[in-house]
């Protein structure tokens, strides 16, 4: 079953034509729990990864908390995310590829005690042999780590919340978003501006204050790559962004948000990241190997 995000229920530019140039797509990725192949895109799911090449680890030193012993030596990453461009047809994939990966070191890590992920760009015809098996991190810190989900990605039209724009469009929007929501009842920060959720591209859904990302390398202002997000919405936010597939059955007032629909698609992946976190991941699209950096925050 696909899914699909609602119809913009307000056309934001006609209210805040101001915004016609910040509009940008997102590729909500929708994981669903399921069984993905190697050769498909998914969440948590199994790498097309070539039989030569080692298994990404992270070497950091782990600290232990009450909860988590870290292991011994290295960790093998996990996988996050991978991407194949069929699906993706609209994310700038470096010439000569068509895989994203995304993999991550659960652990807390610098700069904002969050898992540290990496990034692999992958021509997939160049990939002859697949690994079979590959290390699995034993004992994660809990909700790290997605349950395998089968994707259904989805383009939508974003623009900046409050956090992602500069004070003075903020200034010189705020009283007509403040109308607009009264005029038809959406709000602009929580139904029409950043999509919620798993996505690829598009702004930033920052729970505390934006991050401005710049590359070390050139300095350029780096682009939002990936947000993996806990949730895919909150009780703010189910109005405008839960998909239309899922709407059956739930109530109007309270959302789906009963006992029984507890870990349905609001929290598909299984991630509890901190306090319904989500880690942000950065690239340089201007420098050759596309450097990244990244963050993490929750409430
Ligand atoms: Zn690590
Ligand atoms: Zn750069």
């Amino acid at each position: 079953m696909t899914r699909h995000t609602p119809p913009r229920p307000v056309e934001v530019e006609e209210f805040l034509p101001e915004l016609r140039g910040r509009r940008r797509q997102a590729l909500r990725l929708h994981p669903r729990p399921g069984d993905p192949g190697r050769g498909q895109s998914s969440v948590g799911g199994p790498l097309l990864w070539p039989a030569g090449e080692s298994w990404p680890t992270c070497a950091e030193e782990h600290g232990a908390s009450l909860e988590d012993a870290p292991p011994e030596g290295a960790a093998p990453l996990v996988p996050i995310v991978q991407l194949f461009r069929r699906d993706a047809p609209d994310v700038p994939f470096p010439e000569g590829t068509d895989l994203l990966q995304v993999l991550w070191c659960p652990y807390d890590h610098e700069p904002s005690f969050g898992p540290r992920p990496r990034v692999l760009w992958r021509g997939s015809d160049e990939i002859r042999d697949v690994l079979d098996r590959y290390p699995v991190l034993d004992d994660p810190p809990e909700g790290t780590v997605p349950v395998p989900c089968v994707v259904h990605p989805e383009p939508v039209t974003e623009y900046p919340g409050w956090r992602n724009m500069g004070r003075d469009l903020h200034t010189a929007l705020w009283d007509r978003a403040a109308r607009m929501e009264e005029q038809t009842g959406w709000s602009y920060e929580e139904h029409l501006s950043e999509a919620p959720g798993i996505k690829v591209g598009g702004y930033p859904d920052w729970v505390q204050d934006a991050w401005r990302m710049v590359c070390d390398g050139c300095g350029a202002e780096m682009d939002p790559l990936l947000t993996v997000a806990s949730w895919e919405y909150d009780p703010g936010s189910w109005r405008s962004w839960l998909p239309v597939e899922e709407r059956a059955g739930v109530d109007e007032h309270h959302g789906p948000f009963s006992f029984e629909d507890a870990g349905s698609a609001q929290g598909a992946a299984g991630l509890t990241l901190g306090d319904a976190g989500s880690v942000y991941v950065f690239e340089c699209r201007k420098c050759p190997e596309r450097p990244i950096k990244y963050g993490f925050d929750c409430s």
